[in-house]
């Protein structure tokens, strides 16, 4: 008998079964594909890689650290595939018009996530990252099996029985506790034939993607307003917003660019999404801004259509079962929140391996792991339909957004600096303070009647976020252009119950103010 099955190797897979090696138990990881292989899924954040670095360091996963900075990732992998990622970049189109590039930025929005290269965030490049990841599982003991169809599948009161075909032949195994990580519509969803749900708040959108070669970076004028840009913009998750839908393109720096659209339902059925490239084509059109950048794009590998965006299974775990967040719900792309919920739910149940060696009576703590979850994917699916009801109004959209940049910089910071107290939960989101005013502002962009309630909804936004704000985020002189500056969190330090002095020491200690790897900023 073995300890854990995994299903599904993916990033999320990966990471779950070395780490239960590295607690000790016997693992087995079973992938109905081979690698390398695409899958969607690439943008990191400051929260994504800070996590990374804490299951790293627990789990002694040292060559898992590098892979948390551009800049060591450079050092360490330079073989690895990766796209720089130093903010977030939204920019507001109208359709049929050119992009309005003016002085006051009032049609984009550029949020820095690092000062440098050096510490700046990443897109993975999923074929290769999860590659690597898979060899790293085997290296730390996992056993492998990738083209394994499984065939049979029982929960007993003691013991999960499997049973896969693999190149012709069929294996039965037992093990004491089964985790899927499939992502969305999974093995449990269709074995267990568990209920789809559907999270609150969201419009019905259908998505389109795939990876190009050959597209332009988008071209904004870094003089108009005597600014200085935060970063290199196309250096970054690039968001093109219009009426009913978005666009996302991340660069890597193997001459790829993932890029894809998501679509409100009527959108997406105006322009024949399914219909695949030639309706990524009359979009463009559409958008000739952002035609620009594509014109002599090709896309390397058919274009993927998904009919439905998000998704929810009803169940997240049962009796001898779990499944990783990203398998149990999925919001949107939007803000990158998929990789850091898989990462915290992979810590709640690296913690339940370790406080359970024997793998028994483990209700309580799948209780408590599926609660959480659901609880981390509904402020997700709050979160988003405000910003998805706002993309017209491109003021009340960034305002909206300063909330997550806000909660994401504070609670980074409160965890560098030792102070985990301050950063409870997800985005603050159970802060006695800021998580229920951060809440109703979000319901609030949901139902707006008036252009006063729309105003004063900005008003309150300001308020709940100043004293959480340590980047500057509500210094309306930046005008939508907002860097990663030290001095910033220093006059800031008492928002995080510290000093600049102390802030300043750990900034000088850490890889904050130095600027080792940066690439040349095309
Ligand atoms: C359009 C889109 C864009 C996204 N962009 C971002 C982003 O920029 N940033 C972000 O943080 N998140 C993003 N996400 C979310 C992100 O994709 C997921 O959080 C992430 O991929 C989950 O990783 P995973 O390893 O758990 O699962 P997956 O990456 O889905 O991997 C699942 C693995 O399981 C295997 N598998 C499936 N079924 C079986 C089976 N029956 N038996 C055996 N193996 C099986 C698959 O082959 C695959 O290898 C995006 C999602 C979508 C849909």
């Amino acid at each position: 008998m073995t300890d854990l099955i995994v299903v599904g190797s993916g990033f999320g897979g990966s990471l779950i079964a070395m780490i239960a090696r590295k607690l000790g138990f016997t693992v087995l990881l079973l992938e109905k594909s081979t690698h390398p292989r695409f899958v969607i899924g690439e943008s990191t954040t400051p929260l994504t890689n800070l996590y990374l670095e804490q299951i790293a360091d627990r789990y002694q996963l040292t060559q898992l650290r590098s892979l948390s900075k551009w800049g060591t990732w450079q050092k360490d992998h330079p073989g690895i595939p990766v796209g720089l990622k130093r903010g977030f970049s939204f920019f507001h189109h109208e359709m049929g018009k050119l992009f309005i590039d003016d002085p006051d930025h009032s049609h984009q929005l550029l949020v820095a996530a690092s000062p440098h290269d050096g510490i700046g965030d990443t897109h993975w490049y999923r074929p290769a990252f999860d590659e690597q990841l898979v060899k790293w599982a085997v290296d730390a003991g996992v056993d492998y099996y990738d083209q394994s169809r499984i065939t049979g599948l029982q929960f007993l009161s003691d013991k999960v029985v499997l049973s896969y075909d693999r190149k012709g032949n069929t294996y039965d195994i037992e093990a004491k506790f089964l985790i899927d990580a499939t992502g969305p519509n999974g093995f449990l969803f269709n074995e267990l034939k568990l209920k789809e749900g559907r999270f609150p708040h969201l419009p019905d959108r259908e998505t389109l993607y795939t990876h190009f070669e050959g597209v332009k970076p988008f071209p904004i004028n870094p003089h108009q307003s005597g600014q200085e840009l935060p970063y290199p913009v196309n250096n970054a998750a690039v968001h093109h917003l219009f009426d009913g839908g978005w666009i996302w393109v991340l660069q890597f720096n193997n001459g790829i660019t993932s890029a894809g659209v998501s679509l409100r339902r009527d959108k997406a059925e105006a322009f024949k999404l399914s219909e695949g490239r030639p309706a990524w084509q009359r979009l463009l059109e559409q958008l000739p801004g952002v035609r620009d950048q594509f014109l002599d794009a090709k896309p390397i590998i058919p274009f993927i259509y998904q009919p439905q965006m998000s998704y929810r299974c009803d169940q997240i775990v049962g009796d001898r079962w779990a499944m990783l967040p990203a398998a149990s719900g999925f919001v949107d792309p939007m803000m990158s929140t998929g990789f850091p919920l898989n990462l915290r739910g992979i810590m709640r149940l690296a913690k339940m391996l370790e406080s359970h060696p024997d793998l028994d009576n483990l209700e309580s703590a799948l209780f408590a792991y599926a609660k959480t979850t659901r609880k981390e994917q509904n402020l997700g699916s709050l979160m988003i339909g405000a910003l998805l009801a706002s993309f017209n109004d491109f003021e009340l959209f960034s305002a909206l957004s300063l909330i997550y940049f806000t909660s994401a910089s504070y609670s980074e910071s409160a965890i560098r600096l030792n102070k985990p107290e301050l950063a409870p939960s997800f985005l603050l989101n159970d802060h006695a303070k800021f998580g229920p005013r951060a809440r109703k502002c979000y319901e609030k962009a949901l139902n707006l009647h008036s252009k006063e309630e729309r105003n004063d909804l900005i008003r309150e936004i300001y308020e709940t976020i100043e004293p959480f704000d340590i980047a500057g985020l509500t210094d309306r002189s930046r005008k939508n252009w907002y860097p990663v500056r030290a001095g910033d969190m220093l006059r800031n330090a008492d928002k995080l119950n510290t000093t600049g002095e102390h802030i300043g020491k750990i900034l000088q200690k850490s890889s904050f103010l130095k600027k080792p790897y940066q690439v040349s900023n095309k």
